[in-house]
């Protein structure tokens, strides 16, 4: 048998020119057929493989290629498959695109964030009807696909507790000895294709878990590595610490243990320890595999050194899947080369994973020194790095403890005085549908064959548009529509200093849904206003309050590859400044009521309970150090798209914002009791329009919800508003909802 030696655990699929994402629209809208959206899959796959082989790794991993989503394809593999999807009736590949984007009158299932990274994953539906059994074949199938080419691969399996794990059903866990036998009828298979090592990923185990939990995943790896004919199994761990996880993995008769040791290093100090490991493979996941930045070899070659002597075989790895990074770096033509220097895409972490690999095998003297360049040169780009002394200067002379000079009492006070609103204010979250003329206009920027002055004639007209729309309809506090932002994070990312931007980096997000986050390289700080003139135009057509429109320093490192050279907090603080600034010209050009948007403030929750405080504290601070300048008669809004906030309930009261605006039509306004029941006493807009579907909400259903609203909160206190932005809806059915909202608002103000 082979040792790993170096390996990935998993590849991007999209395609380095996103071919499977336009394959696949393509076969959605019946533009080819079946075959042809197989034969592009089939390329890309093959193409991997022969790339990654070519690279020099000694293990290639297999079933990394997926046409929707990992977790959906376990699914598949074992017919977890709801009834409703069957009773449509259609082929194998149908029935698995019927789940992940809903047919006919049958949605799609649930969407769901990938642990803390920015893909989703589709949530299987488990419950008394499932029956499991190994209907697929995909790893098998795709194990021989590169067989015939050559290539020995490793494939790739979602384990079992995890699987389970993921998924939505009560119970679900008890169906573990049924998945089981699933499992092991698998291995059976790939074991006679002749696989040698097959991967199976347990990344649930990074986050904390119950003694149950952690019982059945022990039960899950004494029964498969208890299995006679099997191939070595590798357990991965990927965007955390493996903790408890790590000795009940050590203690079974598995093969290999894959840790990461970027997201959680200190589990290399306590593997020498742990009983179980002299006789197991660590790969030790030592090349960031979801961030963008070259990895200091030397500093990841000692810390691979460290392990040596106390495991029975040490191989080289990326911490997680390079999913989570775009293709290659040699794609990218127009990137600042002192920023270029300091990156590695996923192609270019293969390579350094490949060096890594030699390095420890062999005490090559010529590889020795390729290590200590490619640390040099990490550390050189480091120092190298945009610095901005004033904004270091500004952010440390500022009061530690972030808070506006007024208490909120008086602030309310003067702001009621100021704008003398009425109790249920109706608003909205800040975007307008993005019309065709609007984005044909941005490409035509893009293009040259629109100049800056033409754009912006563009962008007023539009604006202009929206708040005559929005007068027409009656709302209280209008905003400007957006119409200029093609993305809320990209948008001041390209605004500000520190920020770079590929032509190429796109990662998946979902499905054949792609993102290509900003690059954060350096301080960052604010060349100059960057939303006034927009905010500023909208006030000037109408004398009812224009909300100003930010977005929040959380969500701006949420969506962005962020510079890992700092921690996190000080990146957050000087985004916090140049938002604060924004937020100063802003009110001294008469904006009044000013929107931080922070929807990604619970999407970096760390996955352990006992990280949390300390990134909330931080998250927090970021977000009063941008708003805190703010005087008491400027109103300072949040808004945050998700209900289930348990987590995060203290840090959105410790935002102290004047008004929260918060998801809430499809949990029946709960948030509000959770909201009552930790003191939380200020403005709070629960949004009684679920934004995400095209379904108009009728003005009785509203008129319910605000009723619930106004029971559970002060009716000064309630503000009338959508869940969140409009982008992405029609003007048709936006113009009916908002009008509803409207009404309802006015007639609970009536009874009050
Ligand atoms: N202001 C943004 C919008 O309306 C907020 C978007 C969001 O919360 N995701 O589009
Ligand atoms: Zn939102």
């Amino acid at each position: 048998m082979s040792p790993i030696g170096s390996t990935v655990l998993g590849y991007p699929r999209i395609g380095p020119r996103r071919e499977l994402k336009r394959a696949l629209e393509e076969y959605w809208a019946g533009e080819i057929e079946a075959p042809a959206l197989r034969a592009v899959a089939r390329d890309l796959r093959v193409s991997t493989w022969a790339e990654l082989a070519a690279s020099g790794l000694d293990s290639v991993p297999s079933n990394t290629f997926s046409y929707y989503d990992q977790v959906l394809d376990t699914a598949m593999l074992f017919d977890a498959i709801p009834q409703r999807y069957r009773d449509l009736g259609l082929t194998g590949l149908d029935t698995y695109f019927a789940m992940a984007r809903g047919r006919d009158s049958v949605g799609a299932l649930e969407l769901t964030k990938w642990f803390d990274t920015n893909y989703h994953y589709l949530v299987p539906e488990l419950g008394p009807d499932t029956k499991f059994a190994l209907t697929g074949d995909k790893p098998v199938a795709e194990y021989l696909e590169a067989k015939s080419l050559g290539v020995d691969t490793r494939p790739v399996l979602l384990g079992p507790v995890t699987f389970l794990l993921l998924s939505k059903g009560e119970g679900r866990l008890e169906l573990i000895d049924e998945l089981l036998e699933c499992y092991a009828e698998l291995l059976g298979l790939l074991a006679g294709a002749g696989a040698q090592w097959v991967q199976l990923d347990e990344p649930a185990f990074v986050a904390d878990r119950t003694d149950e939990e952690l019982a059945a995943l022990r039960r899950a790896y004494d029964k498969l590595s208890g299995l006679p004919q099997r191939p070595k199994l590798l357990v991965a761990g990927y965007f955390g610490d493996f903790g408890p996880a790590l000795p009940v993995l050590a203690d079974t008769a598995v093969d290999g243990i894959a840790v990461d040791l970027v997201a959680g290093p200190n589990v290399a100090e306590r593997i020498p320890s742990t009983l179980g490991f002299r006789d197991k493979t660590v790969v030790a996941g030592v090349v960031d595999g979801r961030n963008i930045w070259r990895t200091d070899l030397s500093a990841a070659a000692s810390r691979c050194a460290q392990l040596l002597g106390s495991v029975g075989e040490l191989a080289v790895s990326t911490s997680c899947s390079l999913l989570h990074v775009p293709y290659d770096l040699a794609a990218e033509k127009s990137l600042d080369p002192d920023v270029a220097a300091r990156l590695a895409f996923a192609r270019q972490k293969v390579d350094e994973v490949v060096v890594l690999g030699k390095a420890l095998k062999r005490n090559d003297p010529m590889l020795v020194k390729e290590l200590v360049a490619a640390g040099e040169a990490v550390r050189k780009g480091v120092e190298q790095a945009r610095r901005d002394e004033r904004v270091r200067a500004e952010i440390a002379s500022l009061r530690p403890e972030h808070r506006r000079r007024a208490p909120y009492a008086e602030r309310a006070e003067v702001q009621s005085g100021r704008w003398g609103l009425p109790p249920l204010a109706t608003t909205t979250i800040g975007s307008f549908p993005q019309t065709g003329e609007v984005r044909k206009a941005r490409a035509d920027l893009r293009a040259g064959r629109l100049d800056g002055a033409g754009y912006a004639d563009r962008m007023r007209a539009e604006i202009e548009r929206v708040i005559r729309f929005q007068e027409d309809i009656g709302l209280d506090v209008l905003v400007h529509g957006e119409p200029e932002r093609n993305d809320m994070v990209q948008y001041f990312g390209e605004l500000l200093d520190g920020f770079a931007f590929t032509d190429n980096g796109w990662v998946q997000s979902y499905g054949s849904r792609c993102v290509r986050p900003p690059i954060l390289h350096g301080d960052v700080s604010r060349a100059a206003p960057m939303t006034v003139e927009w905010s500023t135009y909208a006030q000037s057509l109408t004398t009812k309050p224009v909300k100003g429109m930010l977005t929040g320093p959380v969500t701006i490192l949420a969506w962005s590859f962020v510079r890992d050279d700092q921690p996190l907090g000080v990146t957050a603080d000087q985004v916090a400044l140049a938002l604060r600034e924004e937020i100063a010209d802003l009110a001294a050009a008469g904006i009044g009521i000013i929107q931080v948007d922070e929807p990604a403030l619970r999407e970096l929750l760390p996955l352990r309970a006992e990280d949390r405080k300390a990134y909330l504290d931080w998250a927090v601070g970021s977000f009063r150090l941008a708003t805190s300048g703010a005087a008491a008669a400027t109103q300072i809004h949040t808004h945050l798209c998700y209900s289930e906030f348990g987590d995060v309930i203290e840090a959105i009261d410790g935002l102290e914002a004047d008004v929260t605006t918060i998801e809430a039509a499809r949990s029946k306004m709960e948030v509000l009791d959770d909201l009552a029941a930790i003191g939380y006493s200020r403005g709070v807009g629960p949004g009684v329009y679920d934004i995400h579907s095209p379904r108009v909400p009728s003005e009785s259903e509203m008129t319910e919800l605000l009723q619930a609203a106004v029971r559970a909160v002060p009716a000064k206190r309630v503000w009338a508003n959508p869940d969140c932005g409009l982008k992405t809806r029609g003007y048709a059915e936006t113009e009916a909802a908002l009008r509803n909202l409207v009404a309802a608002a006015k007639k609970v103000r009536a009874h009050l």
